[in-house]
């Protein structure tokens, strides 16, 4: 049977990620040694599996308000000023999702009109674009580059707006690269978004995995708050990606349009994730502050070995990812991670995965035991010896 004439064709039209091609090769190999997930390799701390446990014990298996718990909501306000001094009621500016991902999707379907343009700069995470054209719009790809750190400057920013521009995504720290922006890099943006009265999509899922100095918000800095939706959620902070829990902070007028969106497509969050994630907020610091320690010393390791080899990596000062550029080798980001994989066996992804401007590195995750790492550095550093 001819299914194309019965599927959507904008979704039919948008391309498959980079990265499950390549993992769809690393699937069929055995003895891979890999660097190439995106999620924390810790278990999600034992007192917050068990407060899920509880829930579901005490036969708490209900839907929940569609916004999420009160409580949680309340937890979130807290945690989120208590951390990066932003301010937002639990009433009526916090949404409760799906992991970010979800409250990403829901945020670009608010924001986006056909015709619209959204700025993404890139490398970055891999949903912004389909998303966007998902929901009619097109996006303005804004290329960072490796001698700013990966930093999206203001310049760039400016350089790249049209009177079409309405949305910027800013995704910091950063998957693929590490990059993070610092107050005054925010602050150089801010001048530009406000001028062009752009209104943006920040997602800072990775906030507490930054390794120098705290983790700004732009919402956070003057006259961004009314023109910021963060996203943020539990996958990457507490370990809990397969919780399935994120949540959209922003101005109530545009939260309450997330929710009735979100109140068609999903109903609620997950009931039980909602209840283990409550603890993670209450008593996680320390699981927090434990792991990010042992994702610095993995950091430390990876990158230093990286610049040791003469792959150049600058120092990534967020997430848990390395991004080193192999174009010293002469081989494309796909070539490089196409031979390594053959002949060593270990599996870590070609940067052009995250927009054409990451061809010439590799993502590599560090979120491995160091004996991981250890094994897998080593076999790298044989595969370019023999190049
Ligand atoms: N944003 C970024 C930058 C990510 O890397 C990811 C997951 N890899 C997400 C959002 C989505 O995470 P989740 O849906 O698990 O919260």
């Amino acid at each position: 049977m001819d299914y194309s004439k019965y599927l959507n064709n904008t979704i039919r039209s948008v391309k498959p990620s980079g990265i499950r091609r390549f993992f769809d090769i690393v699937n069929e190999m055995d003895d891979v040694i890999s660097l190439s997930i995106g999620e924390p390799d810790f278990r999600t701390p034992w007192h917050v599996r068990k407060a899920g446990i509880d829930s579901l014990e005490n036969g708490k298996t209900w839907y929940t308000p569609n916004r999420g718990f009160k409580t949680l909501c309340s937890e979130i306000s807290t945690f989120v000023k208590r951390k990066y001094d932003l301010d937002y009621s639990a009433d009526s500016e916090i949404l409760v999702t799906v992991g970010g991902s979800e409250a990403l999707d829901v945020a670009i379907r608010c924001l986006v009109n056909p015709g619209d343009e959204v700025l993404v700069h890139q490398p970055s995470f891999v949903c912004y674009e389909p998303l966007t054209s998902m929901s009619g719009g097109s996006t303005v790809v804004i290329d960072t580059k490796a001698t700013n750190n990966f930093r999206l400057t203001a310049q760039e920013l400016e350089a790249a707006i049209t009177e079409k521009s309405k949305v910027l995504i800013l995704s910091y720290p950063n998957n693929p690269t590490g990059a993070i922006m610092e107050k005054k890099d925010l602050e150089a943006l801010c001048d530009v978004i406000i001028k062009h009265d752009l209104i943006v999509i920040s997602d800072e899922i990775y906030s507490e995995l930054t390794y120098k100095g705290n983790h700004v918000s732009i919402a956070s800095l003057p006259m961004m708050r009314e023109r910021t939706i963060v996203i943020n959620g539990f996958s990457k902070a507490f370990a809990m990606t397969g919780w399935r829990l994120g949540y959209a902070m922003g101005p109530k007028e545009i939260i309450g349009m997330m929710t009735k969106l979100h109140q068609y497509c999903i109903m609620s969050a997950p009931t039980v994730a909602q209840y283990a994630a409550i603890e993670a907020l209450r008593n996680g610091d320390k699981d927090i502050e434990q792991m990010r320690n042992e994702y610095d010393m993995r950091r430390r390791f990876v990158v230093g070995s990286f610049n040791a080899m003469g792959l150049d990596c600058f120092e990534p000062c967020g997430a848990f990812y390395c991004f080193p550029c192999i174009k010293s080798t002469g081989l494309s980001s796909e070539e490089f991670c196409t031979r390594l994989l053959h002949s060593k066996h270990v599996a870590i992804v070609p940067g052009d995965a995250f927009g054409d401007c990451g061809e010439g590195f590799v993502r590599v995750s560090y979120s491995y035991s160091l004996k991981h790492l250890t094994e897998a550095i080593g076999r790298i550093k044989e595969f370019l010896q023999e190049l």
